[in-house]
């Protein structure tokens, strides 16, 4: 459908070497997308960048770690000098630490919070030139069902997550006069190399997803391909501010 072709666009995807980031840019690549992935580990975005191609996508990998303000400056200027523009951004790189709040240290918080948080604050700030000089653009957050509800084992994680949700909607209505879209996206629970992680870590956490999710199923990177096509493109022009949980209704069940 035209006004969800993204032929000519550019995304820059942080985290986009695996899981729900790799997911989203499967969708922008078939869409017609041309892509820049950002990670620190270069054997996973050389992988999923050669998997994007496959689909057609002009793909740059960029190494990087968004906790440093420099690297998220230079994952923007490194996409505009490979691509000429930055239409769309995703930011979705993330990590967890799973403690009861009393033992978590303060580099444990500025870890999860600098990676979740701060540097969508940085790509976001570090964009905005580009996309403010051509016109408009996207910015697709990813926020998780722990942006509305709390968990005793992922206390920096959830404030981390509350904060994408006020920060989305703070730059939406500062740059809505700017043509700039700027949504979240919630996930529910997300079959991914984070949550193999929590499965482990965490007594009965597959059981009790399976139960708590009326879809009755953990979710899946592709189930992410769709919404951020739809953010990413025209379709999605009037939408700004917004709050889009990708869940499988687990946060609508009481
Ligand atoms: P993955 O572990 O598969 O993906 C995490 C991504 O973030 C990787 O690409 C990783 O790349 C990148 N990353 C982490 N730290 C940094 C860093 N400092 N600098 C650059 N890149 C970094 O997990 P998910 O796909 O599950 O997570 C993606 C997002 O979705 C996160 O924001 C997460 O909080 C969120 N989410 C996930 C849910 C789920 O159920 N899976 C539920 C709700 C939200 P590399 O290792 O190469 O640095």
């Amino acid at each position: 459908m035209q006004m969800m072709d993204l032929t000519g666009r550019v995304a820059l995807v942080t985290g986009g070497n695996s899981g729900i980031g790799l997911g989203m840019a499967r969708g922008l690549a078939r869409a017609g997308a041309k892509l820049a992935i950002a990670g620190r580990n270069s054997a996973k975005n050389e992988a999923a960048a050669r998997e994007l191609q496959g689909l057609g996508a002009e793909v740059l990998s960029l190494k990087a770690d968004i906790t440093q303000e420099k690297d998220c400056q230079m994952i923007v200027h490194s996409t505009l000098a490979r691509f000429a523009r930055l239409d769309i951004l995703v930011n979705n790189a993330g990590t967890n630490i799973r403690k009861q709040p009393q033992d978590y240290g303060l580099d444990d918080w500025k870890t999860v919070l600098d990676t979740n948080l701060t540097s969508a604050f940085l790509c976001s700030k570090a964009a905005y030139p580009a996309m403010l000089a051509a016109g408009g653009g996207k910015v697709i957050n990813t926020g998780s069902m722990m942006s509305i509800f709390g968990a005793s084992f992922a206390m920096p994680y959830s404030a981390s997550k509350g904060g994408i949700v006020q920060m989305s909607k703070s730059l939406a209505t500062a740059w809505a006069k700017d043509n700039i879209q700027v949504n979240a996206v919630l996930p529910g629970w997300i079959d991914t190399d984070l949550t193999r992680a929590a499965r482990k870590e965490v007594d009965g956490l597959h059981e009790r997803v399976l139960a708590r999710t009326p879809a009755g199923r953990w979710g899946d990177p592709a189930d992410f391909e769709g919404i951020a096509i739809f953010l990413a493109s025209s379709a999605s022009d009037f939408v700004t501010g917004a709050v889009i949980p990708v869940d499988g209704g687990f946060s609508s069940q009481a």
